[in-house]
């Protein structure tokens, strides 16, 4: 199952449920920018990731102040990627929650210099770093609405988290799914995997993906047999002896070159299953 890209649209608001609402990030050509979620608790609200942008997370700033009725009390950072949190800096009043890896990524000068400088090419906002962070498992009541944040890196990246939400039954996968999407697959893929079956024996009704459309439990066994058949490809390559530049060079098998960024980002599997091998041979 593929889900289709919308057409070119700019970040549109989608309740999912009676208190999570989704700012479904723009798609522009091949690429879908992230998503970002307002959570909406009976006594807070809570902002799941802040865009790459100062500019778009003050739209979704304005939803989540006009649909609570009140300000965002905390912002959580599902990972490290600064798609994923350059507008934190909209927040000033909201305590920053993120697992501790991305604490620790966003104290090196030079990851911090370089999200800085994408800040500055945009014109405005600094880096907002987390004010609390957790290693394994953190729960945030909202009241009414449970927020249970799992560390389940790394994966796509080193610091990923799942967001669960019992009460909704809605996960916020984040960059563990890219939904229609050629996935980025660059750090972990056995945890990655290991994550999704995490992520589908919680049976969610409602699936919200780091990029591309809102899906369901379909969608999480869509990603899970897609890095199967990425990985299986590649170890073809690999059993056949071909060294890792001849397989990066060989360009996207068939099956999913039709997926949207799978030429930009296949020498990236490639490299991460090769070195996986021979991590562990
Ligand atoms: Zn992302």
């Amino acid at each position: 199952m593929t889900a289709p890209l919308p057409a070119d649209e700019p970040t549109t608001f989608k309740r999912v449920s009676a208190r999570v609402c989704v700012a479904v990030g723009a798609v522009e050509g091949e690429r879908a920018a992230s998503n970002s979620t307002i959570l909406l608790g009976d006594e807070a609200t809570m902002v799941v990731d802040t865009t790459v942008a100062p500019s778009l997370a003050r739209v979704v700033k304005a939803e989540a102040e006009r649909l609570g009725g009140r300000g965002v009390a905390y912002v959580l950072n599902t990972h490290g990627d600064p798609d994923h949190l350059l507008g934190n800096s909209e927040f000033p009043d909201a305590q920053v929650v993120a697992q501790r890896r991305v604490a620790e990524l966003l104290a090196n000068p030079s990851t911090l210099a370089a999200y800085q400088k994408r800040l500055d090419a945009l014109g405005e906002g600094s880096v907002r770093t987390p004010d609390r962070t957790f290693d394994r498992e953190m729960t945030i009541p909202l009241g009414g609405l449970s927020v249970v944040v799992t560390y389940v890196g790394p994966a796509h990246s080193v610091a990923d988290s799942l967001v669960w939400l019992p009460e909704e039954r809605v996960l916020i996968a984040a960059d563990v799914v890219f939904n229609g999407l050629f996935p980025l697959v660059r750090d972990d893929l056995a945890n990655w995997k290991a994550a999704l079956a995490m992520a589908l024996d919680l049976k969610p009704l409602v699936v919200i993906p780091g990029h591309g459309p809102v899906g369901d439990a379909a969608t999480l066994n869509w990603q899970l047999e897609l890095l199967e058949r990425i990985e299986a490809r590649i170890k073809e390559q690999i059993a056949a002896g071909a060294p890792l530049a001849t397989t990066q060079e060989s360009g996207v098998p068939q099956d999913f070159a039709n997926l949207p960024l799978a030429k930009e980002r296949w020498p990236a599997a490639v490299s991460c299953v090769y070195r996986g091998l021979a991590d562990d041979p």
